[in-house]
């Protein structure tokens, strides 16, 4: 996931008494409400600090918080998450979505311990070579954790600054990135480079949301363009739509006569990479034959489920649920590829949301 298709490595500009104004409303205001609790912000160092910022892309804070704390219990540092098996972290990432972040974050871990010996790069353009890690979140990194002057540009950095400026267009266009990541270099002051970030990401989260924006207790109020024109909630302008494409397939959970139920590994990319799920029927295949035919197992009692639908920021997925028993358990092992999981003893495994709800309707019916 990259934090802008731009590269904004512009030129140093000297401080401008109007930026500078700009920096010091925001401390002002960060002094006085930003958060700084939260527990990313105790025992700072830039791998506590890269772990809190790709949970929390896509990610609210309130979901992210228990997240970060189970992760850190179990990988405390990097060298930690560098020699996990890939499973247990995609275990601890279930249910947060967008599972390439958790397969990056430890294709990265075992980069900084091989490639930069164990201690994480200091400088912006280093931080963009490891995985996952695009200019943001290394400014991110970069200023938290090491008190470098970086901008960022994440989703609320974006909006705060579109606004202030009325800049038109959709951000994921490139004139528009560039033009957004021109401001927030120019923004970003030459001190209090972590506080100054924390504010800007604050400020987006807290004051200028979304639909509801609270300008008038905004530290920007003054001089904000979109505010002057009452127009606040017209920037950033929204990505062109266009309607998600529509997509079906059906899930086999298979039950044998102990009860557990059939898992497969999926392949490490695509949608639910490394993680554990049920075979999947496409819709216009044979049901008994292609079933039989993909797990080698003798099936019976096939069973439809009502269908639901799995959105994705891509497409809409349409699952038929399709429930069935074979009584020949030991015709399929459990290995690489499959994996007899016991509803009532779940095993440590990454799994899909749409996987352990019907994993947990499972146990019920059991
Ligand atoms: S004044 Fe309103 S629109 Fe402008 S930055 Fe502040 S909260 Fe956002």
């Amino acid at each position: 996931m990259h934090d802008s298709i731009f590269n904004p490595r512009l030129p140093f500009m000297s401080p401008d008494s109007n930026n500078e104004a700009f920096s010091q409303q925001v401390l002002q205001w960060f002094d006085g409400h930003g958060r700084k609790n939260l527990p990313w912000q105790k025992n700072i160092n830039p791998y506590r600090v890269w772990i809190s910022e790709v949970m929390l892309q896509q990610t609210q804070v309130a979901t992210v918080i228990p997240y970060f704390e189970n992760f850190m219990a179990r990988f405390p540092k990097v060298s930690d998450l560098a020699s996990a098996e890939i499973d247990d972290v995609l275990h601890l990432w279930s249910g947060l979505g967008y599972y390439s972040r958790a397969r990056n974050l430890h294709k990265a871990a075992k980069m900084v311990m091989d490639t930069f010996a164990g201690e994480f790069p200091r400088s912006v353009d280093e931080l963009t070579q490891l995985p996952g890690i695009g200019l943001s979140t290394a400014g991110a990194i970069a200023s938290i954790s090491m008190g470098i002057r970086a901008p960022i540009l994440d989703g609320n950095v974006k909006r705060v600054l579109a606004r202030y400026q009325a800049t038109t267009g959709w951000t994921g266009q490139s004139a528009v990135a560039k033009q957004l990541w021109r401001i927030a270099e120019e923004y970003t002051p030459h001190h209090r480079n972590a506080d100054y970030t924390q504010a800007m990401m604050d400020l987006g989260a807290m004051i200028c949301t979304r639909t509801k924006p609270s300008c008038l207790i905004c530290p920007l109020e003054q001089n904000c363009l979109a505010h002057k024109a009452g127009e606040e909630t017209r920037y950033p302008e929204p990505k062109p739509k266009k309607d998600k494409p529509e997509r079906s397939v059906r899930m086999l959970m298979v039950i044998n006569e102990f009860g557990e139920v059939l898992l497969e590994k999926r392949p490490p990319t695509g949608i639910w990479g490394g993680l554990w799920g049920f075979p999947e029927i496409q819709i216009d295949e044979v049901l008994p034959e292609a079933a039989q035919n993909m797990t080698g197992l003798s099936l019976q009692d096939f069973e439809e489920w009502p269908s639901f639908r799995h959105t994705f920021s891509h497409y809409h997925l349409d699952i038929t649920p399709i429930k069935s028993f074979t009584a020949r358990a030991s015709a399929v092992a459990d290995g690489d590829r499959w994996h007899w999981f016991q509803p009532d003893q779940p095993s440590k495994l990454g799994l899909a949301a749409p996987v352990s709800k019907l994993l947990s309707k499972i146990r019920r019916s059991l």
